[in-house]
C-alpha cells in the first residue's frame, strides 16, 4: 500500500504476456527491477473475475485452469482496435473468453464478476494490470507513486498509444511519456555499455516473448536512438513452444495409454503449465521431468523432457525467428557487418538454442544480454522516467531522446493511394509541405483526408481526420496548384492546412498527436469511477479474507491449545465442555460459512475471546 509522500517516477513494460516494473535508485545509480508480492520479477498480464474478487496477475494466471471464460489476458492485442479490425477478428477465435462488439466498433470484453455479467474495454483490463504494477513499485518504495513512463511496441498507431495513456490515466497514473520497446531496451543497454562507446552506431533488438516477436533496427547518434526498422511475428513466441511440448505429450499419452486428453480442457491446461515450467527449467539445464498427479482419467503422468527433443520440437519456429531478422536488415538496407550491438529481449531469447542461431547469424558476435532479457525493456522505461521526472543523475541525464512521428503522416491521392507528407521516424517539431491539384475539370473543392500508417491503400491506414478547401476558381484538372503543409509541434500536436495558391485562400485542420480513436472525457471519467469502486471491492474482500483468518487461526489455535494436558488439567469439566463446544459450533460455522462477512467472522471472534478470556483469567487466578 502507498506509504507517505510522492514516490519517484516508474517505468513500466506492459507486456502482451508478462509485465516489468522498475525504478531508477537514484542513491545507488543503478534502476531496480521491483519482485512482486509473490517474488517475482515479472508479472503476468492476467485480470480475473470470480464470484467473490478480483485477481491480478500471478493469481489470475494461477487459477485459469478452473476460470477460463473469466480469465482475460493479451488485452494488448485489442488495446486501440476496432471490433471489425481483422486481427481482432482472428485473435477471438482462440481466447476462451468472449469479445462483443461495443459502442463505436470498440471491442469489449465480457465476463461474470460477482455473478453478473459486466463488459470491459481492453483499456479497463490494462489498466488493472498498470495498478498491480504501480502497487508492486509502492509497496516496495512505501511512497505513493503517480508519474510513470509506459512502453508500447513500436509499431503501435497513435491509437494504440492513447488507449495505452488512456489506461494509465484509470489507473491513476500520469503516464509522462509513451516510449517504444526496442527504444526502452537500446536506452538499458546504452547505459550498460557507454564507456568506450563512441556513440554512433546499429543495434539490432530482437524481442522474442510469450506471443510476438518483434524485430527492430535501431540507430544511436550521441545518445539520440531512433527505430529504423521493424518486423517480426505477431504469433510466434513462447506460447507456440509451450504447445508444441504438450502436443508431444498429448501423442505420448495417446500412445502409451490409449486415451486422449485432449477431451479435458482442464488437464491440458495444467499439462501447459508444467511443460511451461520444463522449457524454462530447459534453458538451464539439459534435461528435466514432468510430473502431474492425476492429469487424466485418474492417470498419473511422470515423464522426462531434453533439451534436444526441445529444440527439435521448436526447430522450424526457431528458423522463423531467424528469417524476421534477415528481413528487418534488408528493410532497413543494413548489412550484418554493420551491426555493432545485437540485444536479447524477452524472455523466450533465454532458450540456448534462440541465442546460438542469432550467433552464428551474426557471425559469432557476442549477444547483449547482460541484462534480464524480459527486464530490459522496463529498465529502459525507469532510465527514462528518471529522466523525465527530473531524479536522473549525472549518469544518465545526456542521455536524451528525441521524439520522432511513430508512423508516417500523408494524404489520399487519386486512387485511395496514400501520399506520405511526413515520412515515419522524422524528428519532431517538423514542417513538411506538398503540392496537389485537382483531379476533374472545373473542380471548386477538395476534399484533405488525413493518414496515417505506412500501407500503400489509405483505407488500410489510421484515418485521422478531413477537412475541405473551397471556392477554387474553376479550371481543368490537373491546374489549379493546392499547397498542402503538415506542421507537427513538439508536443505531438498536427497542423494540416491547404492553400490555393492562385487565390490564398486556406483551409486547415488541427489534430492532437493522440485524439484518434481515443475514448471520451465520460467513458475515461466512467472507468475511472468504476476503478477506484473495483479497487475499493478489492481491499474490503482483503479485509474479509483476513477477517476469516484471524478466525480460522483463533480456532485452530485453541483447539490445539485444550489438547494440551497441563492447561486441560488446570480447568473445570464445566469449562472444558464449554470450550469445546464453542470451538465445534465454531468450525462448522466456518465450513458452511467461507463467504460470510467481515462483521460476522469478527462477531465470531469475539464470542470464542468472550468464552476463553475468562476461563484464561481464572486459570491465571488460581495458578498464584
Ligand atoms: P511479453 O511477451 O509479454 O513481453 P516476456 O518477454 O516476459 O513477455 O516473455 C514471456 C515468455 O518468456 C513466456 O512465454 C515465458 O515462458 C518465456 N520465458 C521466460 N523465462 C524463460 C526461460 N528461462 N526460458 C525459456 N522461456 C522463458
Ligand atoms: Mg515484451
Amino acid at each position: 500500500m502507498a506509504g507517505n509522500g510522492e514516490g519517484p517516477a516508474i517505468g513500466i513494460d506492459l507486456g502482451t504476456t508478462y509485465s516489468c516494473v522498475g525504478v531508477w535508485r537514484q542513491w545507488h545509480e543503478r534502476v531496480e527491477i521491483i519482485v512482486n508480492d509473490q517474488g517475482n520479477r515479472t508479472t503476468p498480464s492476467y485480470v480475473a473475475f470470480t464470484e467473490e474478487e478480483r485477481l491480478i496477475g500471478d493469481g489470475a494466471m494461477n487459477q485459469v485452469a478452473k476460470n477460463p471464460t473469466n480469465t482475460i489476458f493479451d488485452a494488448k492485442r485489442l488495446i486501440g482496435r476496432r471490433f471489425s479490425d481483422e486481427s481482432v477478428r482472428s485473435d477471438m477465435k482462440l481466447w476462451p473468453f468472449k469479445v462483443v462488439p461495443g459502442p463505436r466498433d470498440r471491442p469489449m470484453i465480457e465476463v461474470t464478476y460477482r455473478d453478473k455479467q459486466k463488459q470491459f474495454a481492453a483499456e479497463e483490463i490494462s489498466s488493472m494490470v498498470l495498478l498491480k504494477m504501480r502497487e508492486t513499485a509502492e509497496a516496495f518504495l512505501g511512497l505513493s507513486v503517480k508519474n510513470a513512463v509506459v512502453t508500447v511496441p513500436s509499431y503501435f498507431n497513435d491509437a494504440q498509444r492513447q488507449a495505452t495513456m488512456d489506461a494509465g490515466f484509470i489507473a491513476g497514473l500520469n503516464v509522462m511519456s509513451i516510449l517504444n520497446e526496442p527504444t526502452a531496451a537500446a536506452i538499458a543497454y546504452e547505459l550498460e555499455t557507454k564507456a568506450g562507446s563512441d556513440g554512433n552506431k546499429n543495434a539490432l533488438v530482437f524481442d522474442l516473448g510469450g506471443g510476438t516477436l518483434d524485430v527492430s533496427l535501431l540507430t544511436i547518434k550521441q545518445g539520440v536512438i531512433e527505430v529504423k526498422a521493424t518486423t517480426g511475428d505477431t504469433h510466434l513466441g513462447g506460447e507456440d513452444f509451450d504447445n508444441r511440448i504438450v502436443d508431444y505429450f498429448v501423442e505420448e499419452f495417446k500412445r502409451k495409454l490409449k486415451k486422449d486428453i485432449t477431451r479435458d480442457p482442464r488437464a491440458i491446461r495444467r499439462l501447459r503449465t508444467s511443460c511451461e515450467r520444463a522449457k524454462r527449467i530447459l534453458s538451464l539445464t539439459i534435461q528435466t521431468t514432468i510430473e502431474i498427479d492425476c492429469l487424466y482419467d485418474g492417470i498419473d503422468f511422470s515423464t522426462t523432457l531434453t533439451r534436444a527433443k526441445f529444440e527439435d520440437l521448436n526447430m522450424d519456429l526457431f528458423t522463423m525467428c531467424m528469417k524476421q531478422v534477415k528481413k528487418c536488415l534488408m528493410d532497413a538496407n543494413v548489412h550484418i557487418s554493420n551491426i555493432h550491438d545485437v540485444v536479447l529481449v524477452g524472455g523466450s531469447t533465454r532458450i540456448p538454442k534462440v541465442q546460438q542461431l542469432l550467433q552464428d547469424f551474426f557471425k559469432g558476435k557476442e549477444m547483449c544480454k547482460s541484462i534480464n532479457p524480459d527486464e530490459a525493456v522496463a529498465y529502459g522505461a525507469a532510465v527514462r522516467a528518471a529522466i523525465l521526472g527530473g531524479n536522473a543523475t549525472e549518469k544518465i541525464h545526456d542521455l536524451l531522446l528525441l521524439e520522432v512521428t511513430p508512423l508516417s503522416l500523408g494524404t489520399a491521392i487519386l486512387g485511395d493511394i496514400m501520399s506520405v507528407v511526413i515520412p515515419r521516424n522524422t524528428s519532431i517539431p517538423t514542417k513538411k509541405e506538398d503540392r496537389f491539384t485537382t483531379v476533374g475539370d472545373n473542380q471548386t473543392e477538395v476534399l484533405i483526408d488525413v493518414y496515417q500508417g505506412e500501407r500503400t491503400r489509405v483505407t488500410e491506414n489510421n484515418f485521422l481526420g478531413e477537412f475541405s478547401l473551397s471556392e477554387i476558381p474553376p479550371a481543368p484538372a490537373g491546374v489549379p496548384e493546392i499547397n498542402v503543409c503538415f506542421e507537427m509541434d513538439a508536443n505531438g500536436i498536427l497542423h494540416v492546412s491547404a492553400e490555393d495558391k492562385a487565390t490564398g485562400q486556406m483551409s486547415g485542420m488541427t489534430i492532437s498527436k493522440y485524439e484518434n480513436g481515443r475514448l471520451s472525457k465520460a467513458e475515461v471519467d466512467r472507468m475511472l469511477k468504476e476503478a477506484k469502486k473495483y479497487k475499493a471491492e478489492d481491499e474490503k474482500f482483503k479485509k474479509k479474507i483476513e477477517a476469516k483468518n484471524a478466525l480460522e487461526f483463533y480456532v485452530y489455535k485453541l483447539k490445539n491449545t485444550i489438547k494440551d494436558h497441563k492447561i486441560t488439567s488446570k480447568m473445570s469439566p464445566a469449562d472444558k465442555m464449554k470450550t469445546k463446544y464453542a470451538i465445534d459450533e465454531a468450525i462448522q460455522w466456518l465450513d458452511c460459512n467461507q463467504f460470510a462477512e467481515i462483521d460476522d467472522f469478527e462477531e465470531k471472534k469475539h464470542y470464542l475471546e468472550d468464552v476463553w478470556n475468562p476461563i484464561v483469567a481464572k486459570m491465571y487466578q488460581w495458578n498464584r
